[in-house]
């Protein structure tokens, strides 16, 4: 089954999609997380994207577009995928329509003073990808991501400046994507504030219940 996890920066969408590949054995592809790897890997399309992402602008649909049609392609995707950070635009939905339509968007809600607090104090794993929170969430050692020990670091998009920037594009860019998937039919709304376990509990319900309703058929 095919999942766009959904919602503005900072939502948790990283998070559950993480949870939900590791309870439900599907991929989680991370747009995000594919362009900061190439800018790792210093390749052409990282040094093409790393200024762009560092401002908190939007990498253009076509070069987006491309990486996703290609990971989709991959046989690990040929039986599901949790997609986390695309579709952010109208045209990079309707491409995924075209390309392998989803069967559900989880949309997680929150405020923007949440979203806010939430980058503000973020703190990532380079290694393992495990997102953290200086309050909310911090490690057990400070630093120390606790699933692998590696050093966390902020993520460069996480100042101020580029957070506003970030929740202007979701606004501006993103945010009709919800009444493109409520008039598909695919729209799930999940609230987002609060504790990542009660989250995690809701989405995992959901999911279960989407997912037996189709093996039951
Ligand atoms: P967040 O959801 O916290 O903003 P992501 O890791 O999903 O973080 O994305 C980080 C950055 O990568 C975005 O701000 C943007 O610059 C770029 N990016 C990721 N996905 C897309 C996309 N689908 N379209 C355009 N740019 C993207
Ligand atoms: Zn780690």
């Amino acid at each position: 089954m095919r999942f766009v996890f959904f919602g503005p920066p900072g939502a948790g969408k990283g998070t559950m999609a993480a949870r939900a590949s590791k309870e439900f054995g599907l991929p989680h592809i991370s747009s995000g997380e594919l362009f900061r790897q190439a800018i790792r890997d210093d390749s052409e399309l990282g040094r093409s994207v790393k200024d762009l992402i560092g401002r908190g602008a939007l990498v253009p649909d076509d070069l987006t577009i491309n990486l996703i049609h290609q990971r989709l392609s991959r046989p690990d995707a040929a039986s599901g995928w949790l997609l986390d950070g695309f579709p952010r635009t109208i045209p990079q939905a309707q491409a995924l329509s075209s390309i392998d339509p989803e069967d559900h968007v989880i949309d997680l809600e929150v405020a923007d003073s949440t979203v806010i607090a939430r980058l503000s104090g973020r703190r990532m794993c380079a290694a393992c990808g495990a997102s953290y929170h200086v309050q909310y969430q911090p490690p057990a050692n400070p630093g120390r991501c606790d699933a692998c020990g590696s050093a966390l670091y902020v993520r460069e998009d996480d100042n101020p400046a580029s957070i506003q920037k970030r929740l202007d594009y979701y606004r501006e860019q993103t945010a009709p994507l919800v009444e493109f998937y409520r008039s598909r039919g695919t729209l799930v709304p999940v609230d987002g504030e609060g504790p990542a376990e009660k989250v995690w509990d809701d989405i995992r319900t959901i999911m279960k219940n989407l997912l037996s309703s189709v093996q039951s058929r």
